[in-house]
């Protein structure tokens, strides 16, 4: 079983043979078909997030169910599914809540089985699994609660970007911020989450839709997504380039699709008095930003950070699948590129250079 292999910090990542254990109870094994190269992968790759390493990578997938072991029976083999990166206990406060985003239902680390093993070796070594399911691989073995089965008519790369920066992006939007009709919204930052948060806007009806990247092309991209206007950050201000285009009052929204302090202070800041600012994408663990509590009170500003979108994978998976087939979601054009899983290195090297909205490794 081929997989792409981190061993680690800053070095390339390794297309190795693996040994794999099959599914035990309630696992199942899916043939990975399609999985998105994404951020979260980098900020393990160049050690903004130790992990214990090695570990597979990738996160967000679609592929086949193959196998399943006995107590799984929500899906069974041949059924089309996408990866959620979360696990989905039904037990604890937050699944309760309908908030299993949150689950803390398990208390093994999140780089293998629910129960603590490893269904990965090599050379007598245990391999982690990003994330309890690690799709740079033709073949998972993870907790069948962690697959939302599908319609058999989603396309393979489109599908795989339903696991990670679609419901990112839309739902940092429609679930966690919930942005009216008519309101004016900011999205700072462009790539395959920046602009599944434009067209969260577009879809949610948004009024002005700004967005800022220090990319002409990505700007591009986001005009084809939905966007109002466009800011260049490294020739604007953006703060100021927001402000004046609402009346020199501010957005109603503001959504930091990087993750970094200087983006936290900006969205804060280009947010009106009572506006709500959401921090969307994952900065590395160190970074501090800081915040003026005179300023948050007395303009009764809020700030909020959302993981996965604040979705519902169950629910909003699906949801987004129908939106797709519908015509009303755009994913064609996040797919600027496919690779093989040998090629994997090109494909961070493509989004670090800012080339592409996504790559996406096909397995066949
Ligand atoms: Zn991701
Ligand atoms: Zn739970």
């Amino acid at each position: 079983m081929k997989a792409a292999v981190l061993y680690e910090a800053n070095t390339p990542l390794q297309v190795v043979d693996l040994e794999q254990q099959g599914p035990q109870a309630g696992e199942a094994r899916v043939r990975v078909m399609a999985a998105g190269v994404c951020h979260s992968d980098w900020h393990i790759m160049n050690g903004d997030w130790p992990l214990p390493l090695p570990m597979v990578l990738g996160h967000e997938a679609a592929g086949i169910v193959e196998d399943v072991a006995p107590g799984v029976r929500h899906v069974q083999p041949g059924d089309h599914i996408i990866f959620s990166f979360r696990t989905h206990c039904g037990r604890c406060l937050h699944c309760s809540m309908g908030r299993s985003i949150l689950c803390d239902g398990y208390p093994t680390p999140r780089w293998g089985l629910l129960d603590g093993s490893y269904r990965l070796k090599r050379n007598g070594q245990d391999i982690h699994q990003m994330a309890r399911i690690g799709t740079f691989a033709e073949r998972v073995v993870c907790a069948a609660e962690m697959l939302v089965p599908i319609r058999k008519e989603m396309p393979w790369p489109q599908a795989a970007l339903i696991g990670c920066s679609v419901p990112t992006g839309v739902g940092a939007v429609t679930r966690c911020a919930r942005v009216e009709a008519g309101a004016s919204v900011l999205i700072i930052g462009c790539g395959g989450v920046g602009l599944n948060v434009v067209q969260g806007a577009r879809l949610a009806g948004a009024g002005k839709i700004i967005a800022c990247d220090l990319l002409d092309n990505k700007l591009k991209f986001a005009e084809q997504f939905g966007a109002t206007h466009t800011l260049n950050a490294s020739r604007e201000n953006v703060v100021e380039a927001a402000r004046k285009l609402t009346g020199g009052r501010g957005v109603d929204y503001a959504f930091d699709a990087i993750g970094g302090e200087a983006t936290t202070l900006q969205i804060l800041d280009a947010i009106r008095p009572g506006g709500t600012a959401v921090i969307v994408g994952m900065a590395a663990m160190s970074v501090r930003a800081p915040v003026t509590p005179y300023a948050m009170a007395a303009q009764e500003k809020t700030l909020k950070g959302t993981m996965y979108g604040s979705v519902r994978p169950n629910l909003d998976f699906p949801w987004l699948v129908e939106m797709y087939l519908e015509g009303r979601l755009k994913l064609d054009e996040l797919v600027s590129r496919t690779y093989p899983l040998d090629e994997i290195n090109e494909g961070f090297a493509a989004m670090r250079g800012g080339q592409v909205a996504r790559g996406v490794i096909v397995f066949n």
